[in-house]
């Protein structure tokens, strides 16, 4: 029966006219290829739920059709194609949905999760300004904020005029998960992953706030989201979407940083230190029908225009110097960890943070696939020496240690050692 049905999914498979490619035992694609159209690295994963994110979780990845372009860039250029969105259409229903949860009474009637960088300041600023909506501003803290995440964070609250909550989790107790993190999962980010949408339910049921915006929609980043998804239970059973990632266990069962979370409170962490990570029960999330949005399914979302609107409007500030492991100077700036979940997303899959920004900026016609390229050659990978200091005493590790780790990190069908220097299997 096992084998009949292994044969229905390959057919089901095969039928959806995806490519048959061989896995490699954590589930990425044996041979590398790249999007013929935008540079994309085949190795990007796509989602997971995080809760049960553990090293021996089988990765899904970014799906490439048979002419070898990247189902990101197949989203991106429906967004430009009138026959399959009507723009106007998309804004009539944000209006609609706006009017539906107003409140009229001084009370928030949403909740824009952001910590300052330009897609949070623009949806904060066009609901409050443009759709007359009074959203309440959510920000999960970065785990060590920069000089200009910290300002761009105050002039947006300054500027746009919002009320805010900040969250710092525990100190203590974040450095330790996220420590357990770099370890298990070499992930610096994923506890704060989890742990910010997790604040986002969590104020929207205490303020009885339904509705949560999130800006871009998650297709751009090659998921397999429908364009007409445009909440998280819309998007159906992508991996991390779940608006009850506990999947009906106990929070003592799903993981944290890779780490059971059993195991934590055998080493005498205690439930209370680890509350801020605990998920809003799925019964309170249905009860008051709360629900995510995505900004981005509404309003055509081009990042470079968003960065020009922030500049404008808030007078956000790129950064200083060039962001190290990519040639821009206003993606991600706030967290001094930034650079160490790039770098490791080159360690574990080759996908580094120029791919990344180029990427998005060839799809939307900013630069060309060759010059995206070259900025690929030149910058992705770089080591992020800027605040290494301060991440190896967050994480309490050595350099050696880190660097060691991060070897052992690295896939065989995507990394060779020559001359003692590591090199991509596959180049670009
Ligand atoms: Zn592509």
């Amino acid at each position: 029966m096992a084998g009949y049905w292994k044969l229905a999914k390959l057919y089901e498979y095969y039928s959806k006219g995806a490519i048959m490619e061989k896995k490699t035992n954590n589930g990425l694609p044996s041979e590398i290829r790249y999007c013929v159209n935008c540079n994309l690295i085949n190795q990007r994963t796509t989602g997971k739920n995080e809760f049960f994110h553990t090293p021996e979780t089988i990765h899904k990845t970014v799906k490439f059709d048979e002419n070898g372009v990247c189902a990101g860039c197949h989203f991106v250029k429906k967004e430009f194609d009138e026959k399959v969105i009507n723009w106007k259409e998309r804004e009539e229903e944000l209006k609609q949905l706006c009017d539906a949860n107003r409140k009229n009474n001084g009370e928030y009637d949403c909740i824009v999760p952001g910590s300052g960088g330009k897609d949070s300041i623009y949806a904060a600023y066009i609901l409050k300004h443009k759709y007359k909506m009074n959203p309440l501003t959510v920000t999960w803290s970065p785990h060590l904020y920069t000089d200009v995440g910290w300002k761009n964070f105050q002039s947006w609250l300054h500027k746009g005029g919002f009320d805010n909550y900040l969250y710092t989790p525990n100190p203590k107790i974040h450095k330790l998960v996220t420590r357990e993190a770099v370890l298990r999962l070499l992930h610096p980010f994923q506890p704060f992953i989890i742990g910010q949408k997790m604040f986002a339910t969590k104020i929207a049921a205490k303020f009885n706030i339904p509705l949560i915006f999130y800006g871009e929609m998650q297709g751009k980043g090659g998921k397999e989201v429908s364009h007409k998804a445009k909440t998280f239970a819309e998007s159906g059973s992508q991996g991390g979407f779940e608006m009850d990632p506990l999947e009906g266990k106990k929070f003592e069962d799903a993981y944290l940083g890779g780490k059971q979370i059993r195991e934590y409170l055998d080493e005498g962490v205690t439930l209370n230190d680890l509350e801020s990570y605990r998920p809003l029960n799925i019964e309170t999330i249905k009860k008051k029908k709360i629900n995510f949005y995505y900004l981005g399914y509404f309003l055509r979302w081009i990042p470079q225009e968003m960065y020009y609107f922030a500049v404008k409007n808030t007078d956000f500030s790129p950064n200083p110097q060039r962001t190290e492991g990519t040639y821009t100077k206003y993606q991600s700036l706030d967290d001094k960890i930034d650079g160490f979940f790039h770098y490791t997303s080159y360690i574990k899959f080759g996908f580094g943070r120029a791919m990344s920004d180029s990427c998005e900026e060839v799809r939307h016609g900013h630069i060309t696939k060759d010059e995206g390229k070259a900025l690929i050659k030149k910058f992705d990978g770089e080591y992020p020496q800027r605040y290494e200091n301060e991440f190896y005493d967050y994480i309490s590790m050595k350099k050696e240690e880190f660097l060691e780790l991060c070897d052992k990190f690295r896939p065989d069908h995507i990394w060779q050692k020559k001359s003692n220097q590591w090199i991509l299997k596959k180049s670009l």
